[in-house]
């Protein structure tokens, strides 16, 4: 599914190297967890799978299948199967979220060869979608998160990953500033597209969202490489003891 091996990227505006030799596989139907320190790289690896300029990637590759990420544009990224769901997401004023919503769809399904779904056919599955996640009539017809709640936006962001069914589903800091509710939404929406056909990869700095989702595997990232990889209960020792011991064991 998602092969990314011994990926350096720097800063293009500066001489930063930020990750430094990363190595990760999520095989289809595997949920892999990253959890690490601030500043250790984390969403930077999941700006560079996204195509988000900015970056040099100066060694190492990322592949989605077959595809190879890096030799392509970000919406081809998209066609390919690869959803983000970012930390902060945009807001789009004067576009209608349900517009957005059937233009990409029908924009993925175009690139990958399918028929595009009818009106008729978009409204139905949205509207049950929308029910499952708590989403409102209103909000399918607001402008793009517009004046959308923290909880509001990130839910938003999960029906756009439930309706554009990718391969891989990248959640960067999906939990942060969602309340108890918001998250345990957010989680069985997540949950909820759990597939032995999809990967996915959750970028958390808490363990409090793998009680939702739970990991198949965790990854502990610091200072742009993944320094240990374990199950779950590396999750719950980061929990009880921060990442001192982890970080001590590999310096
Ligand atoms: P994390 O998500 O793990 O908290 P980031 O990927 O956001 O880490 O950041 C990794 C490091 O790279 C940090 O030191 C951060 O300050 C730096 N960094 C990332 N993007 C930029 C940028 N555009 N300009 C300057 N520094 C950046
Ligand atoms: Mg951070
Ligand atoms: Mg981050």
């Amino acid at each position: 599914m998602l092969k990314i091996n011994n990926l350096h990227v720097q800063l293009e505006e500066e001489d930063k190297q930020i990750l430094k030799g990363v190595n990760l596989e999520v095989e289809p139907g595997k949920v892999h967890a990253i959890m690490g320190p601030n500043g250790s790289g984390k969403s930077t690896l999941s700006y560079v799978l996204a195509g988000r300029p900015g970056y040099e990637v100066t060694e190492g590759t990322a592949h989605l299948g077959d595809v190879d990420l890096l030799d392509i544009e970000p919406e081809e990224r998209a066609a390919a199967g690869l959803f983000l769901a970012f930390q902060y997401p945009v807001e789009i004023p004067g576009v209608g979220n349900m517009t957005f919503l059937r233009t990409a769809v029908n924009a993925q399904r175009k690139a990958r060869g399918e028929v595009e779904m009818s009106a008729a056919e978009f409204l139905k599955v949205i509207r049950e979608k929308a029910k499952t996640l708590k989403i409102d009539a209103d909000m399918l017809k607001r402008p793009v998160n517009v004046g959308f709640s923290g909880g509001e936006k990130k839910r938003n962001e999960i029906l756009q990953m439930a309706m554009l069914e990718p391969k891989m589903c990248i959640l960067d800091e999906t939990d942060s500033g969602l309340d108890v509710d918001a998250m345990k939404l957010v989680s069985e929406g997540v949950n909820a597209l759990r597939d032995e056909g999809r990967g996915f990869l959750v970028i958390t700095h808490y363990q409090r969202l793998l009680d939702h989702i739970k990991p198949d595997v965790v990854h502990i990232m610091a200072d742009g490489r993944i320094i240990k990889t374990g199950g779950p209960e590396l999750a719950l020792e980061v929990e009880n003891n921060g990442y001192a011991d982890i970080l001590s064991e590999v310096v």
